[in-house]
């Protein structure tokens, strides 16, 4: 058994090969797809989800809760596997709120963020007893009249748009002007508000960005996060019991790109959590992370339909797309595009290669797989294999576009 290198890339870290077949969940590829009955398919692969969280249970201390941020992927199998080894759940609709109870997780362990939360959602989370992370002074209103005639206490954080950004993050999700969080100027006012309403003030939730590799980045985020955090408990009606300090862990996609280094990042937590004991001794930490979770431990598979010459380049024409995986077509906020990780499934060990554009079958120029990469001569009914496809696949793809049939989603 050998790993495979991709071109450009660090080794990959999972998925072994076989012969000159790529391994999922313990089968060649080939007969996964045989098995399934049909292409494209989605596989995600349990062993590797759960060695990606015992790796970070060791690396990070044990009083940060780990939670799972369920639009990285809300298939359900998934995410009946993520509930039993993470502290809770992150949610970011009623349709996730439907999908997370029906895990049998208690509710009080998952919290619910997102700006524009509607009237029904937020009825639905009150009656549940899950924590709502609030977002606007308009929604803490909207909660405590809404609480008014269910007559369950909501339980609240405030989450603020910090007055720092993550650096080199892939996605900013807070510092500026964002419509995430209330602005770290505006808190204060709010907590102010916030004793005369009848609401459980839980703490604080600040997440400053997401898909970064840079752990000395993430270090100076959170550090400045427990030092607003601090500086926010002043106003707080009570002690602050719940610090959700956002994630941001993210995973190589591209060429040249390294895996983040987590073991300074939990040492450096083991030093707030100390410090938090007396700054905020009532608090208990969460993270929430999505792609690092589960990102690497997928795969997106779909088969080569045609091979085709045009003015000297190469095309193969796939099953599948940006309907299925609108990510890796560089149309799910990539500013340059650039391509994920791709084999070609069942000829990993063949060293007869030549330079290849992969598209898939919809009728526009941006349903482009992978552009010129340099893989195995492919043929028809070949195996097409992005890597990196577990986080932001499926449910982040306009499925409906051209009225293809959904593919297959498999936990192995
Ligand atoms: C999307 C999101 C996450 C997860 O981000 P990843 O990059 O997948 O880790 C976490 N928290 C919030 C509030 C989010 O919106």
């Amino acid at each position: 058994m050998s790993k495979p290198q991709r071109p450009g890339h660090c080794e990959l870290p999972y998925f072994p090969v076989v012969g000159n077949q790529l391994q999922a969940g313990g089968l060649p590829i080939t007969h996964l797809a045989q098995q399934l009955g049909n292409t494209p398919f989605y596989a995600y692969d349990r062993a590797i989800i759960e060695q990606r969280i015992r790796l970070l249970r060791t690396l990070l201390p044990d009083a940060i809760r780990l939670h799972y941020a369920v639009k990285a992927n809300p298939m359900s199998d998934l995410l009946q596997h993520m509930v039993q080894q993470v502290d809770g759940l992150d949610i970011a609709s009623q349709g996730e709120l439907t999908l997370a109870l029906q895990t049998g997780i208690n509710p009080q362990h998952i919290s619910f963020t997102g700006p524009g939360k509607g009237t029904d959602e937020l009825q639905a989370a009150i009656d549940a007893g899950v924590i709502l992370n609030i977002e606007s002074a308009t929604e803490m209103r909207r909660i405590a009249k809404l609480a008014e005639n269910s007559g369950v206490r909501p339980r609240i954080t405030l989450r603020v748009n910090p007055d720092f950004e993550l650096k080199s993050s892939g996605m900013r999700m807070g510092g500026g002007a964002t419509p995430f969080g209330i602005d770290t100027e505006q808190v204060p006012a709010l907590l102010k508000e916030l004793v005369t309403l009848d609401m459980e003030f839980l703490g604080f939730h600040i997440f400053a960005g997401s898909q970064n590799l840079r752990a000395t980045a993430i270090i100076e985020a959170q550090n400045a996060t427990l030092a607003l955090a601090v500086r926010l408990a002043e106003y707080a009606p009570s002690p602050v019991r719940l610090l959700n300090m956002g994630g941001g862990f993210g995973i190589p996609y591209f060429p040249g790109e390294q895996p983040l280094d987590v073991k300074p990042i939990g040492e450096n937590l083991a030093r707030l959590v100390e410090q938090a004991k007396t700054a905020l001794p009532d608090a208990e930490f969460a993270l929430e992370l999505g792609r690092y979770l589960v990102g690497e431990a997928g795969i997106y598979v779909c088969r080569v339909l045609d091979k085709k010459m045009s003015r000297g380049q190469v095309f193969l024409v796939t099953d599948g797309g940006l309907h299925q995986h609108l990510a890796a077509s560089g149309n799910f906020g990539q500013v340059i595009r650039k391509n994920y990780p791709v084999v070609i499934g069942n000829k990993m060990g063949v060293k007869k290669t030549e330079e290849v554009t992969i598209v898939g079958r919809l009728c526009t120029p941006l349903d482009l797989l992978a552009s010129k990469v340099e893989l195995a001569v492919a043929e028809v009914g070949d195996l097409v294999v992005i890597l990196q496809s577990g986080a932001y696949g499926l449910t982040a793809s306009p499925t409906a576009f051209l009225s293809h049939p959904a593919p297959v989603e498999i936990l192995l």
